[in-house]
């Protein structure tokens, strides 16, 4: 029996749709700008260049549908993503095997202090305190890419209050999800258990305190978070 110095946090874990196992999360990557409207609404080429990322942590994600305004912002933006989880990894993953490796998608939120990632970016310093903070992705339950599918084209929508922020369309992704787990795997060692958030079409805003968010994705049906 291994004997730990302190209680050993828990592990993450995300409910199935229909199905009574959880799915254990190993790490949480994000992909920036993957809609070209997107890019240029935060002041970027929408051009093809390579890829970036950046990590949550797995205790970030948060299945319970509430948001608590986090702390030290006065700018918290909503960007709605596709979450795509993966069942197994490797390294240098080819384009054309990419896609056997994922398990499920959900809906999922990159909630982002916006004030203070702007104050990082001026400064070329590192995103986590606008990224990575305490419950920054609400996520709903993971649809089985069994069931689903491979999502490929369909509506990603975000309302905030009934009133519609941001709208595009899963085909509009610079960086389609095959692609985005090869380039991460040519970089990284990927795992079952990863996350990956595939990145948000335009019209990202701030929320506030009370607000009820809406998310939707064809297929992957809607997720209600509200904001305290
Ligand atoms: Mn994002």
């Amino acid at each position: 029996m291994t004997n730990y110095a302190i209680k050993p946090p828990p592990i993450v874990a995300l409910p199935i749709l229909g199905r009574n196992e959880i799915f254990p999360v190993r790490r949480v990557y994000c992909i920036g700008r993957n809609y070209a409207a997107h890019a240029i609404e935060m002041g970027h080429n929408p051009d093809r260049e390579p890829p970036f990322f950046f990590q949550k942590n797995p205790n970030n994600l948060d299945p319970s549908g509430k948001f608590p305004y986090p702390s030290k912002s006065n700018d918290v933006h909503h960007e709605v993503e596709m979450a795509v989880m993966l069942k197994s990894g490797g390294i240098n993953i080819k384009v054309s095997e990419a896609l056997t490796h994922i398990f499920g998608y959900a809906i999922s939120l990159d909630m982002t202090r916006r004030d203070l990632q702007g104050a990082q970016k001026k400064l070329g310093r590192p995103w986590e305190v606008g990224k990575a903070f305490e419950r920054s992705a609400p996520v709903g339950p993971i649809h089985l890419v069994s069931k689903t599918g491979y999502l490929t084209k369909g509506l990603i929508s975000l309302r905030v209050n009934d009133v519609l922020k941001q709208e595009g369309d899963l085909n509009q992704m610079i960086w389609k999800i095959p692609d985005i787990i090869s380039y991460l795997s040519d970089h990284f060692e990927l795992n079952g258990g990863d996350v990956i958030l595939s990145g948000t079409p335009s019209g990202v805003g701030s929320i506030n305190k009370g607000d009820t968010l809406v998310a939707t994705i064809d297929g992957l049906g809607s997720l209600k978070v509200i904001v305290s």
